[in-house]
């Protein structure tokens, strides 16, 4: 099989699989190599599945708008899969004044970036969703939020993309990156050498591994982010949960369990290499905060925990952009553990960059070099 396409992409994540379908359907043709002997094997196949645009940052906000407007709502009918999206809400709890201050905060912030979201009462959240705890004081809310699942969207993509004609190479570790005439145009892999007219790395973590070999690197660094999934019981809610202080955040899935994310304090000690497994204390420690606002779910069982590392920048926000050092070359990675909720509209944005197309919304704060050096 020929080694030469138009563009390539380093990473068969949700992003990489996304960018390589957008660029597909405009008629490029597209190789994608991933390291693993599997498809999604970083973040995308471990995230919570929050596809979530209160509480984002501001520079994130018009990404995860432009996504839930255009994409999310088609794209089960659009990849032939249901990606089980379900788009009921986001009810961010507290219940202290301590903790509506930092909701009104994070809510006056989002709604002057053009957000509906707004802050309510208990009885009004209470009505949203009946199973909340009096200890419950007010929460945010975001009627357009919802939830998506990563391991189906993921594959969905893939499966869409491979319909499309892209080459997926498994088990094919990108080493470095050659120009050649001075731009990037081959990846040296384990197994082989492929040339193309553009490279896009969407390698997660592992990112700048690859990177290095032309000179670049993200500042970011592998947190550990851990999630448990309950066994499964009847329909109760399919808003989409958190609170103020982030103690946990969840949702019901289509088949009934529940799928919980928090975190421990312990995510700085952990090595960052290989897979991650689920630390003893994250279960625990995320059930008690749900319990406390969720007593209704105390006695369902804990089926699995997990973890995955995110990719987490310098300023929490990812780097999207075709970097001045090396033409030819389109970076999308350090989406700091929030990329599945923008991954459509980053990995559209991506494919355009990868062909040299406006991309549909202004990127230039997700620039490589907004990295200043402090003198
Ligand atoms: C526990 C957890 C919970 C999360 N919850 C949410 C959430 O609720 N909402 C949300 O929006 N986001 C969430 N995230 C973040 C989200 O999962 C990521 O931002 C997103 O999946 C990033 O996708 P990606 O394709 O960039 O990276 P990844 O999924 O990590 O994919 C990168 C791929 O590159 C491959 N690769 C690495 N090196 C090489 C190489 N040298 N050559 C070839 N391939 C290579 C890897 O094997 C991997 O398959 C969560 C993350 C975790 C870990």
């Amino acid at each position: 099989m020929s080694n030469v396409s138009d563009v390539i992409v380093i990473g068969a994540g949700v992003i990489g699989n996304a960018t390589a379908y957008y660029l597909a359907k405009k008629g490029y043709s597209v190789t994608v190599l991933e390291k693993s002997e599997y498809i999604g094997n970083g973040g995308s196949s471990r995230n919570g599945g929050g596809v979530r645009q209160s509480g984002r940052h501001p520079a994130e906000l018009p990404l995860v708008m432009y996504g839930v407007q255009n994409l999310w709502p088609n794209l089960s009918e659009e990849l032939g899969m249901d990606v089980e999206y379900y788009q009921q809400g986001n009810l961010r709890l507290g219940k202290t004044l301590e903790h509506i201050k930092i909701l009104e905060n994070l809510t006056n912030s989002a709604a002057s970036g053009g957000l509906d979201v707004r802050m309510i009462d208990y009885g009004d959240a209470k009505e949203i969703c009946p199973y909340l705890s009096e200890e419950v004081v007010g929460a945010s809310w975001c009627p357009t939020d919802g939830h998506a699942n990563p391991l189906l969207t993921t594959l969905a993509y893939y499966r869409a993309a491979r319909r499309l004609g892209v080459r997926f190479v498994s088990g094919e570790a990108a080493l470095e990156i050659r120009k050649i005439g001075g731009r990037a145009r081959q990846v040296a892999a384990e197994n082989g050498v492929y040339n193309a007219d553009s490279i896009v790395v969407t390698a997660g973590i592992d990112s700048n591994r690859i990177l290095a070999s032309v000179g670049l690197k993200v500042p970011m660094n592998p947190a550990l982010l851990e999630c448990l999934v309950t066994e499964d019981c009847p329909p109760m809610f399919y808003q989409m949960l958190g609170t103020a202080m982030a103690d946990f955040y969840g949702h019901q899935s289509k088949h009934g369990s529940f799928v919980f994310g928090g975190t421990t304090g312990f995510e700085p000690y952990t090595s960052g290499v290989g897979v991650p497994p689920a630390t003893p204390s994250s279960a625990p420690g995320t059930c008690r905060g749900i319990i406390k606002y969720f007593p209704v779910l105390k006695d369902l069982k804990i089926v699995r925990a997990w973890a995955g590392y995110m990719d987490d920048c310098f300023d929490h926000i990812p780097v999207i952009d075709t970097p001045s050092e090396v033409p030819g070359l389109v970076i999308g990675c350090g989406f700091s553990g929030h990329g599945f909720g923008i991954s459509p509209t980053a990995a559209a944005v991506l494919a355009q960059l990868a062909v040299e197309e406006t991309p549909v919304m202004d990127i230039s704060q997700f620039k490589y070099d907004r990295f200043k050096v402090r003198g």
